[in-house]
């Protein structure tokens, strides 16, 4: 297949300062929480961008120095001489497919809390030195010695980067950790010498750093710009008509502008809460103060969407770091007129929780991101079966599914069997609820593909048990049956369950999930599950009309949504509807009038009136059939949540887990599975 000549514009060449790019996909710097610590990992993920038509590919942030320490998160350093060989391993494998490598030089200034180096933090004024940890610590105010250290250690960096290979050495001004954002916005600088003040005072390290590292690099690479055009924080931070001021006042200085909106979340937004193409309004602006190329970003998976960025003027290249986790070869794909293979990131930012949890990077639609070095798997070849088999799935899940897709792309006899009448598990029902249809991208993609195999069969409305499954004669089978809510109480904060009136209605998130609804007009929602499913169903809830009052043994709504960046536009999102939170209450009973908790500080005992609950607490898994063909000796495998239930990334990875390692040589327990990278020791 071939190029459609309508987006023969994404693959015009584009020249950023001393280099040219082969074609308009930038992979903007992303955190993936492997950075020193799974240094080969990383380089193999972002070398397989390149391989999937990447122009640029980008580091995450880098620390420049000792003093610019980030820990516990992990990410790449670049401190001294010592750190070369590993920035040089990641720009060759970029390099090993012809696209650019960027390296991000960061010194997050008040973010840099030294939790590791234990070097005092510093900032454009004396402030809290903050992370989400609340560190008892703070930055220290910089004085001009301070400044000119500061200059002296960013043209160190470039001047290592470079020598590491990299084409692109940046000057990274966003997110809220940049530290020359930090100087650029009154938020943060209430200095009065010539580095405060007005824009231009504010601006100016901004442009000292830039003309440093020009000065430094300039003549082998391009120095790019990331910049926030908004803090969202009114008149007291920066909004894009000063951001835009600045820009023009440095409008050619470096060689690209890199836009984005400060601080992560809002950068990141999640598909419940934004669109494809979300920054838009905020970074219209730049193109014509300047004649530099402009990137930027916007969760953009359409290619449709992309020409049309680029031909209003929005911006030159299209940025992404999630469509790009989500399908490394979304640039191939659109080169080759396969648009319908591209794998559309769904917006649920599981990416983000590997950085949040220090560890590596993980993603729902695509199971091989973070693994290619790691277990050798590639997000688009797989290795031919090693010998004929047929083998049976039962659940056309995530982890049915994916199973199927890939047992089939191996080439083996492939049937997968469902009751519903639908293909894609939880994911078809949860798709329908509010904010969520973007996730219905996970069935729709391996549907699709699955549609393209004559080896491989779908069978809906098929409900097999035991003796059904083992009459298809397989030599294998796959019970994918997935889980069901609890209805009694046991979570994360309850392990055991609670005594359950049966005289009350108590729902659970199947039931809401199957269209039934409290039978009053006012519901308490228990969650003790903490990921997204309680908030989402008190929105549903809501949009029907009932009074709903949400009740967690945590400190916040959706605690676990810190880790995708959701959780305070969550809490704001029930603030708004009316829902009333109680936090800090776990779970003692259900009687027949209503919830009863108990305060997780005190003990103390609280009654909840209602006439229906929900509870969101924990699941079980569907293994019964599992069981009963284990118990006749047949050749089974569980995978997914019927094995033990966890998020839609889990079970889209045990599908694709099954299939990487049916016929492989059989793996010994006392086997650690997978390659890790270890540290040299030092000689003494
Ligand atoms: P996972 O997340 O592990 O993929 P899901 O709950 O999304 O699990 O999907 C499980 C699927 O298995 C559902 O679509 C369900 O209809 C199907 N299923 C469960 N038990 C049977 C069975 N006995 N026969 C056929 N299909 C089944
Ligand atoms: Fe997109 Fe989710 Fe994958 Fe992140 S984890 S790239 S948000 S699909």
């Amino acid at each position: 297949m071939t190029r459609d000549p309508r987006y023969d514009i994404l693959f015009e060449p584009l020249r950023i300062g001393p280099v040219t790019a082969r074609n308009r996909f930038y992979q903007v710097p992303h955190c993936n929480g492997m950075g020193y610590r799974d240094a080969s990992a990383l380089a193999a993920m972002r070398g397989m961008k390149a391989e999937g038509g990447w122009a640029v590919v980008c580091t995450e942030m880098v620390e420049i120095h000792a003093a610019s320490d980030v820990a516990p998160y992990i990410e790449l350093r670049n401190w001294d001489d010592q750190d070369i060989p590993t920035l040089a391993r990641i720009a060759e494998k970029i390099h090993d497919h012809q696209s650019l490598a960027g390296l991000e030089l960061s010194h997050s200034g008040y973010t840099s809390v030294n939790l590791y180096s234990r070097e005092t933090p510093i900032a454009p004024m004396a402030m809290n030195a903050s992370s989400y940890h609340f560190d008892p610590v703070h930055a220290r105010a910089m004085d001009k010695q301070d400044i000119r250290d500061l200059r002296k250690i960013h043209r160190a960096a470039a001047l290592r980067g470079k020598k590491a290979g990299y084409d692109l050495i940046y000057v990274y001004a966003g997110h809220g950790l940049g530290i020359f954002q930090q100087f650029l916005s009154r938020a943060t600088n209430n200095r009065g010498d010539e580095y405060g003040g007005s824009l231009e005072n504010r601006a100016r390290l901004l442009r000292e750093v830039i003309e440093d590292t020009k000065d430094a690099v300039g003549d082998t690479c391009a120095v790019p710009v990331r910049i926030a055009m908004s803090e969202f924080l009114g008149k007291d931070g920066l909004e894009p008509r000063e951001v835009e001021d600045a820009i023009a006042m440095m409008a050619e200085l470096p060689d690209l502008w890199d836009l984005s909106l400060s601080a992560w979340p809002k950068d990141s937004q999640t598909s419940r809460f934004s669109e494809e193409g979300f920054q838009e309004p905020y970074i219209k602006g730049v193109k014509k103060l300047t004649s530099k190329p402009v990137v930027g970003v916007g969760r953009y998976t359409s290619p449709d969407a992309m020409v049309r960025v680029i031909r209003q003027g929005i911006m030159d290249m299209i940025g992404a770091a999630r469509p790009s986790i989500a399908d490394p070869y979304l640039p191939k794909k659109i080169e080759e007129g396969r648009l319908d293979d591209i794998r559309e990131c769904i917006g649920c930012n599981i990416c983000v929780t590997g950085d949040y949890t220090k560890t590596p990077i993980r993603c729902t639609q695509n199971p091989s991101m973070g693994e290619e070095w790691r277990k050798g798997w590639h997000p688009e070849r797989m290795r031919k079966k090693e010998k004929d088999a047929q083998i049976l799935i039962i659940g056309a899940g995530p982890a049915g599914l994916e199973a199927g897709r890939a047992l089939g792309q191996r080439g083996y006899q492939v049937t997968i069997a469902d009751s519903a009448r639908e293909a894609g598990g939880r994911v078809a029902r949860e798709c329908r609820l509010p904010g969520l249809s973007a996730w219905g991208r996970v069935r729709d993609w391996r549907l699709l593909q699955i549609g393209k195999m004559a080896n491989v069969s779908l069978y809906l409305e098929s409900d097999l048990n035991a003796d059904t499954a083992l009459e298809f004669g397989a030599d294998h089978i796959v019970c994918a049956t997935g889980a069901h809510w609890r209805r009694d109480g046991a979570g994360h904060h309850q392990f055991m369950p609670v005594t359950v009136d049966a005289s009350i209605e108590v729902l659970t998130p199947d039931d809401l999930m199957s269209g039934k609804r409290p039978g009053s007009k006012e519901a308490v929602i228990f969650d003790d599950d903490h990921y997204y499913m309680a908030s989402v169903l008190a929105e549903l809830l809501v949009k029907d009309g009932i009074k709903v009052t949400y009740v967690t043994p945590a400190t916040v709504a959706a605690a676990y949504t810190v880790n995708t960046m959701e959780q305070k536009l969550i809490q704001a999102r029930l603030i708004e509807r009316g829902v009333t939170i109680i936090a800090g209450q776990a779970l003692s009973g259900v009687a027949a009038d209503g919830l009863v908790t108990s305060c997780i500080y005190t003990g103390r005992e609280y009654r909840h009136e209602t006439a229906s609950i929900v509870l969101v607490t924990s699941r079980r898994p569907e293994e019964a059939l599992y069981r009963a063909l284990k118990d006749r000796g047949a050749p089974v495998t569980a995978i997914g949540d019927a094995w033990a239930p966890a998020a839609i990334v889990h079970a889209v990875y045990a599908g694709r887990r099954f299939a990487e390692e049916f016929q492989a040589r059989p793996r010994g327990i006392l086997e650690v599975p997978f390659r890790r990278e270890m540290i040299a020791l030092s000689a003494n």
